[in-house]
């Protein structure tokens, strides 16, 4: 079992290799989410947490996998952004909406690290993973990293109550069906959660998991149980479901899914949803024009209740409506265009939440290596605290949508393309019969971020 799937991470890999050849994947953004034969891969050019070495970027969920280990963590790399701010961050005061915008920054080399980093690019609201989110065991939290962590946070003035916003382990299914993945699975969770709880850290967010072929509803109430489990190991941290943009296998991708687990859950303070905009985009869930927006933010009342939104993740999406495809993009360059995050950064009901960038950073250096520009975070988080107020008949508007728009024209057209013919495939496979209703976590649940 570990040998063949350390030989399929292995062919994994190499797709994934040859994905970056085409400039195709972006760091923390899967490559395809739907087709069997071509896993998942993704590229995260960092090793988060203390690790020495960089981990292939294939993950299951399962807990059946072991990933290969490639040695080659740059010597010259460092953890800390501790030089010039890329930018400086905006009051959050001086916004007529209060919204804390960030991302999703390294907190290589220690979870402290992730405070200067955030600050670096100027963000007000960070996600951060809490430990290596591809090995299922990590070293405990340690008390140097703990001291410091409360110190910069002083430093730096983040409520970590607030806005800081951990993402969790991409192994972790807590729908897992079988007895000891999913001790194992919970064992993993709720050491992020008493690490959120050391770090005085009050929101956590995961992906809810995959079905593994069992029914929804008992995904969902595997899910509630492991919740219940974990809230009562714990005490004040606030575990939020994300929404998922895919479709069969994995949980989450529909509004009811989110609604059926929280309504399991015994503690209705400890649980609540980050969105993924692009996730949601994907998953069918329209947020473009004021009225779309309008009514998306009404179905999700409707079906899960608007106090339980509590964070949100900012990523454009490269794949079109519906397409269930997690591809993010940068804002204003993908499918759902600066007019979704201004619908979002004008909507009062947000203020406060924790919105995270997911969004590729991604370079080819002049070597022809990748390298990763914190400056686009730094600018993505000012053009989108710009939106705040701004009148879309502006010609500032205007010449900033077209701008972006036109940036990204390539990469939406090419996932479009990959999109129709994949549905022209589809529709030709229906006159045969669907494929095989049993399919495995491996082929199902793969989506990202
Ligand atoms: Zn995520
Ligand atoms: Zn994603």
């Amino acid at each position: 079992m570990v040998r063949q799937s350390s030989r399929k991470a292995a062919q994994a890999k190499t797709k994934a290799t040859a994905a970056v050849a085409q400039g195709e994947s972006e760091s923390k953004v899967e490559v395809d989410t739907k087709t069997p034969k071509r896993k998942a891969a993704r590229i995260e050019p960092e090793a988060d947490g203390e690790d020495a070495e960089n981990i292939d970027p294939v993950e299951e969920n399962d807990g059946g996998t072991k990933p290969a280990v490639k040695k080659r963590k740059a010597a010259s790399k460092k953890d800390v952004d501790d030089t010039m701010p890329l930018a400086a961050r905006t009051a959050v005061t001086s916004l007529k909406h209060a919204m804390h915008i960030g991302a999703h920054v390294s907190g290589a080399g220690g979870v402290q690290n992730a405070i200067q980093n955030a600050a670096h690019i100027g963000a007000n609201a960070f996600a951060l993973f809490l430990k290596s989110q591809r090995k299922w065991t990590s070293p405990p939290l340690a008390d140097e990293a703990k001291t410091q962590f409360h110190a910069m946070l002083e430093q730096h003035g983040y409520d970590a109550r607030k806005h800081i916003l951990p993402h969790g382990s991409y192994l972790v299914n807590l729908a897992q069906a079988d007895a000891a993945k999913a001790t194992q699975a919970y064992d993993n969770f709720v050491d992020d959660l008493q690490r959120c709880e050391a770090l005085g850290i009050g929101l956590y967010n995961f992906h809810p998991g995959s079905t593994g072929g069992t029914t929804m509803d008992s995904a969902c109430a595997r899910i509630a149980e492991q919740l219940n489990k974990a809230h009562k190991a714990t005490s004040t941290v606030v575990t939020l479901i994300e929404n998922m943009c895919g479709s069969g296998n994995v949980v989450g991708s529909r509004f009811e899914d989110l609604r059926d687990i929280i309504a399991l859950v015994e503690d209705k303070s400890r649980v609540g949803v980050c969105i993924d905009t692009c996730h949601a985009f994907a998953a069918g869930y329209d947020l473009r024009t004021p009225e779309a927006f309008a009514k998306t933010m009404a179905e999700f009342d409707s079906v899960v209740g608007l106090k339980y939104l509590r964070a949100f993740h900012l990523n454009d999406s490269k794949a079109p409506f519906n397409s269930h495809r997690d591809l993010h993009a940068n804002i204003g360059t993908g499918f759902l265009g600066l007019r979704a995050f201004h619908n979002i950064m004008n909507h009062a009901p947000l203020q406060g939440m924790p919105m995270v960038l997911e969004t590729p950073i991604d370079e080819k250096g002049p070597d022809g290596k990748t390298v990763e520009n914190k400056q686009i975070w730094a600018d993505e988080i000012k053009l989108l605290e710009s939106l705040i107020g701004m009148d879309v008949e502006s010609a500032e508007f205007r010449e900033k949508e077209a701008e972006l728009q036109a940036k990204g024209a390539a990469e939406r057209q090419k996932i479009q393309l990959q999109v129709d013919k994949k549905a022209e495939k589809d529709a030709k496979k229906g006159t045969k019969g669907k494929k095989g209703k049993k399919k495995t976590d491996e082929d199902s649940y793969d989506e990202s971020d």
